[in-house]
Order: structure tokens, then C-alpha cells, then sequence
């Protein structure tokens, strides 16, 4: 499979979205919707009845900074379908040794696997790491997990392993502030503790890139009360989905998300009981 990559200019900063490949999800996984409501949906989108989360991961380029990406996706537990994040860099030219800061939506290991080439060497030897404080201590804390299953430890020690290579150039911050230039954290908690967008901004143009608003993009638009059983506080996480979701669809934001498909990068339209995704086109932004 050959690399899917899109540039898209945002102001004076190039925003690439990068296709890590796309991970086979169940529909089973669905709360709150029941099951037929759920495949009706996916068919109503022309969409196989088990969903398939596309996983896209976003590199910013400017002339006076090193590159930024933003989430470095299934890495060395990709499997088949995902884990394609390097040959997508290579596809732009630009090297993993060239990576300056890396910034992480939240710690699930479709976001973080990437960091490590599974032999707890960094893949990105020169960058540092930029993550919300409290994503971070939920997730390095023990104790969150001591009566969780066997297999969610697992993902546990797995995102935990993550960040290990980087240890000494991991810099946390705290809700809404410029953790590099112009790019904005917006917090957006619910779907992990500290799940936080990032909003790039240059020369009048925008976008939110919005994390894990969605998964199923189909399914939580139309019904933007659902939750999925990876949600650490799905209540949580449907308050946030309504409430920047209104915010988009009002003020007519421009949007980019890891589980949109690719290219990523989407208008929010609001309809009956919920919101539609309206994909950007992207010679608007060439
Ligand atoms: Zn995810």
C-alpha cells in the first residue's frame, strides 16, 4: 500500500495529514445506541456494518521551526492495516531524526505506539514530547489500573513503555496555553482524563484538530450521545463531543481529527438529533 498523505496550508504553516492505515473495529463496542441503530447508520453512509477507524496523524511545517507531528499512531503494533506513519514521512521528506516536538492528543496506544520501535529505542531520536499533565499522571499512575483486566493492563504497560526512550525531554502542560508556536492546546477531556486539540493558527486561518471527538464518525455525529467502550468517562466524553461539535457547527470551524477519514480535515454541519461531517476540500487550502 502506497502512503496517503495531503498538505494543506494553514497561513504560513504547511499541516500534513499523514495516514497511519485504519484499525477493524465492531460496532459492538457501541454505548448507548443499540446495535441495529448503530449498523443502520453505517449503511445509511455507505459504510461496512463494522466500522473501520481510519487513524490519521498530523505534521506541521513552518520555515523558522522544526517540524512538529502531532500523535505518531499504531507505530510497531500496527499489524496489516496501520503502523505506515514513516513511510508516510518519508513520502514528505522528512526524517524521524528531523522531528522537533511531538505533540500527543491523549495516550491510547493508537496515539502513542508509534513512539517506540517496540525495542525501547525512540523513533524520534531528537524530539521532545508535549503532552497535558494530567493525561499523563493518569495514566503513569498504578493504582488507576490495579483492578483492571489483564489485557487493558497490557495497553497500559504498552503506553507506559512509550514514553520511557524519552524520559528527561518530556514537557507537560496544563490546559489552554501555546505549547509551540501557534499551535494552541484546547482541552477537550472526557475520552481520557487529559485528551486535549490542538489549534493551529496562522494568519487569520484555523484549525482545531480535534483528537478522539470521534471514532466512529458516522455513528457519533448522527448521534453525538454515543459513547464506545474505549472511553475512560464516556458521559464526560459526550458532553465535550456536544459541546465542540456546536461550537464547530456554529462557527463554522474548520476541523481535523485522527478517526476522520482521510484526508481528515471537515466542516460540522448540524442536522436533526445531531451533526454531519462535511469534508473540507482541500483546493480550498492548496
Ligand atoms: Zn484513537
Amino acid at each position: 500500500m502506497k502512503p496517503g498523505i495531503l498538505q494543506w496550508k494553514i497561513g504560513n504553516r504547511v499541516v500534513t495529514t499523514l495516514n497511519d492505515g485504519f484499525n477493524p473495529a465492531s460496532v459492538d463496542v457501541v454505548q448507548g445506541l443499540s446495535r441495529e441503530e448503530a449498523i443502520r447508520i453505517q449503511r445509511d453512509a455507505f459504510r461496512t456494518d463494522d466500522p473501520k477507524i481510519t487513524i490519521n496523524l498530523f505534521l506541521v511545517e513552518s520555515d523558522k521551526h522544526p517540524p512538529v507531528l502531532i500523535d505518531t499512531g499504531m507505530g510497531f503494533i500496527g499489524g496489516e492495516t496501520s503502523g505506515r506513519l514513516l513511510s508516510a514521512l518519508e513520502a514528505v521528506g522528512v526524517t524521524p531524526e528531523e522531528i522537533g516536538t511531538v505533540l500527543l492528543t491523549h495516550l491510547h496506544p493508537d496515539h502513542c505506539a508509534g513512539l517506540t520501535d517496540g525495542k525501547g529505542n525512540a523513533v524520534f531520536p531528537n524530539a521532545e514530547i508535549v503532552l497535558e499533565k494530567i493525561e499523563h499522571a493518569f495514566w503513569t499512575d498504578n493504582n488507576n489500573f490495579k483492578d483492571a483486566p489483564d489485557e487493558f493492563k497490557g495497553y497500559v504497560a504498552l503506553t507506559q513503555g512509550s514514553l520511557v526512550p524519552y524520559k528527561g525531554r518530556i514537557r507537560l502542560f496544563n490546559g489552554e496555553t501555546e505549547v509551540v508556536p501557534k499551535i494552541w492546546s484546547v482541552p477537550l477531556y472526557g475520552h481520557t482524563p487529559g485528551h486535549t486539540g490542538y489549534r493551529i493558527s496562522s494568519e487569520g486561518t484555523s484549525v482545531l484538530i480535534w483528537g478522539d471527538i470521534v471514532q466512529f464518525q458516522e455513528i457519533q455525529s448522527a448521534r453525538p450521545d454515543t459513547g464506545l467502550a474505549f472511553d475512560v468517562d464516556s458521559a464526560k466524553a459526550v458532553e465535550t463531543r456536544k459541546d465542540i461539535m456546536t461550537k464547530a457547527a456554529s462557527e463554522r470551524l474548520l476541523v481535523a481529527g485522527m478517526h476522520i477519514d482521510f484526508p481528515g480535515f471537515s466542516f460540522v454541519r448540524r442536522t436533526e438529533g445531531g451533526f454531519r461531517l462535511v469534508p473540507a476540500l482541500w483546493s480550498d487550502f492548496a
